[in-house]
């Protein structure tokens, strides 16, 4: 029996200013469905959260949403996904997000994302785990990011061996050959 692979979507609650941020999402999320993967999301429908996972599900993947008590009004948490997970609160929504992924994506997203971000980031660089993590640059979003890691390293607050835990991929394009090989 072939193992579930599960790829964790970090994304913004919101579909931010642009078209290209939803286009992506909904590719990405027609990417899982296609290679019979499982998405693992925040259970949103709001935003590039609800587009990755109305375009997954609508194509056939299945489906893991994790969201705490509190948000599930705000974030018009889904009922309707294979397995929804009500945690208690976001630490545990980000474990469980995480222990059931084997790769995790972040599109554009806000402060949320970057937290999510950060902080998988950081269980990598103390050696917690070695899970793929890569950033969807749709329109250059995360040079900035990028750039602010450099100047992290730059100024001897981080190892350069940091830029090494995420890769910037420029397309959903890139993205689908490493996503498969790490997934194999
Ligand atoms: P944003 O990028 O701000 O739109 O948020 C994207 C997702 O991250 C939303 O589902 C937020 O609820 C979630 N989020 C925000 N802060 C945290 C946090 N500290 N821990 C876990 N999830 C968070």
């Amino acid at each position: 029996m072939t193992q579930l692979r599960s790829v964790c979507v970090f994304c913004g609650s919101r579909p931010g200013m642009r078209p290209e941020y939803a286009d992506e999402a909904r590719a990405l999320g027609a990417l899982i469905a296609a290679e019979g993967w499982r998405l693992v999301y925040g259970a949103g429908d709001v935003g590039l959260m609800g587009e990755v996972a109305r375009s997954a599900q609508g194509a056939g993947a299945r489906t893991l949403g994790v969201i705490p008590t509190h948000l599930l009004a705000r974030e018009q948490g889904r009922r309707d996904l294979t397995t929804l997970v009500i945690t208690e609160d976001m630490h545990e929504r980000k474990k469980v997000m995480f222990m059931n992924s084997d790769a995790i994506v972040v599109l554009p997203g806000g402060a949320g994302t970057l937290d999510e971000f950060f902080e998988v980031l950081t269980w990598r660089q103390i050696g917690l785990h070695r899970k793929p993590i890569y950033l969807l640059n749709t329109r250059g979003y995360w040079e900035p990011l990028v750039q602010l890691m450099d100047h992290v390293i730059g100024e001897g607050f981080a190892e350069i061996s940091i830029r090494s835990y995420s890769s910037l991929v420029d397309s959903i394009e890139t993205l689908s050959p490493l996503l498969r090989d790490a997934l194999k």
